[in-house]
């Protein structure tokens, strides 16, 4: 008898291409299939593993895609079990001559603010994490000469050990802690001598931050900036290769007027927005829930739609966040209730997404 009883009807890898053909990748358009998302499909009776192969680990839309994925495969008939795995590969950034790229970085992101004080070093130190949490490779470069603060936030000290290539290039291998790569100036100075910094100076010192770095493989190297738009920092945005920069602001208008003067200087030298990021947003008392909008509210808004840049989070005002920050344990990491760590992660998820959907625009 060839009757297959229900459960044991052949299912084929055809039937499951199919299927998945009608899902849309959210963000980039196109179907999975089409866009070549859909990995090692196994089919073992009426059970179907396959893997989606995503564009960052850190894809705010992972969970809709899942969902939809077994919805339609799921109704292909005899389908009994489904498994799906997701992996992701970055894409490098096709926006940057080849000859300034860093070789196995995949995107370098500016982190920069108006001025200091708004929380860019909090904010690039969460992001950071936050992505690797996610799964992938992250380095963080701490660019502000004027006031490094990566060694003190991320809890890391100590002297970079260094090597020579085969080609007899000096090398310097970055700190690791909290899963991500590091290196700031604070690990090769004394921070309590004064160092008076002119732009070629700085330029030189994060050419070979960049280049004489072992950081490969990495999917993102996040740059804390100096602030401001100054002689130093206009000539960071111009020499480094960024994939793009993210704005940090508060809501307060002073704040706002020197942040538009950031981000024209980054248009100018045709470094594309990759959003912004309103910190000190507001504060919720803990004791009694109540929000106070301590800097005024609606700052951000009007400032992205103004310049057509997308506001990709706001953050809260968080003791955990200012107590992490002095105890080197990233609120991502700390994970305490006014850390507000998963909206720094949603953030994180929003800037991945935006610089997968740049690098196949
Ligand atoms: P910047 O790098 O822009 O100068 P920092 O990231 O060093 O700013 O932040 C300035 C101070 O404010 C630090 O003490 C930091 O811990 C604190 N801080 C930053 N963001 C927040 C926040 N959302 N809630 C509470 N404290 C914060
Ligand atoms: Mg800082």
């Amino acid at each position: 008898m060839a009757l297959f009883s229900k459960g044991e009807s052949l299912v084929t890898e055809q039937q499951v291409l199919d299927a998945l053909r009608t899902v849309q990748e959210p963000e980039l358009g196109g179907d999975l299939v089409s866009r070549k998302m859909i990995k090692e499909v196994v089919i073992k009776g009426g059970a179907v593993a396959f893997t989606v192969e995503l564009t960052t680990p850190a894809c705010p839309l992972k969970d809709q895609i899942r969902e939809e994925c077994e919805a339609v495969v799921g109704r292909i008939p005899g389908v009994s079990a489904i498994t799906i795995d997701f992996t992701a590969v970055v894409r490098p950034n096709s926006g940057i001559p080849d000859q300034s790229a860093i070789p196995g970085v995949a995107n370098v992101i500016a982190v920069a603010a108006g001025k200091g004080g708004v929380g860019k070093s909090t904010v690039a130190a969460n992001m950071a994490v936050a992505l690797a949490q996610e799964g992938a490779n992250v380095g963080l470069l701490d660019a502000d000469v004027f006031g490094p603060s990566v060694p003190l936030m991320l809890g890391a000290s100590g002297q970079p050990e260094a090597f020579e290539t085969a080609q007899g290039q000096a090398m310097m291998v970055p700190l690791e802690a909290h899963g991500i790569k590091l290196i700031s100036i604070g690990f090769l100075i004394d921070e309590s001598q004064p160092v008076i910094w002119r732009g070629p100076m700085v330029t030189q010192l994060l050419r070979q931050f960049l280049y004489n770095v072992a950081w490969a493989p990495l999917d993102y190297l996040v740059v804390d900036m100096p602030p401001g738009t100054g002689d130093v920092a206009l000539t960071l945005a111009q020499s480094l290769p960024l994939t793009g920069a993210l704005i940090v602001t508060t809501p307060q208008t002073v704040a706002t007027i020197d942040v538009i003067k950031a981000m024209q200087m980054f248009r100018k030298v045709n470094v594309p927005l990759l959003g912004i990021v309103e910190n000190m947003s507001y504060f919720i008392a803990p004791d009694t829930g109540k929000r106070y909008d301590i800097f005024g509210t609606g700052g951000a808004e009007r400032l992205a739609d103004q310049l057509q840049v997308p506001l990709l989070g706001q953050i809260p005002l968080g003791m955990s966040i200012r107590a992490g920050g002095d105890q080197g344990i990233p609120a991502v990491v700390g994970n305490l209730p006014d850390s507000y760590a998963e909206i720094f992660r949603q953030v994180a998820q929003q800037l991945a997404a935006r610089i997968s959907v740049m690098a196949f625009a």
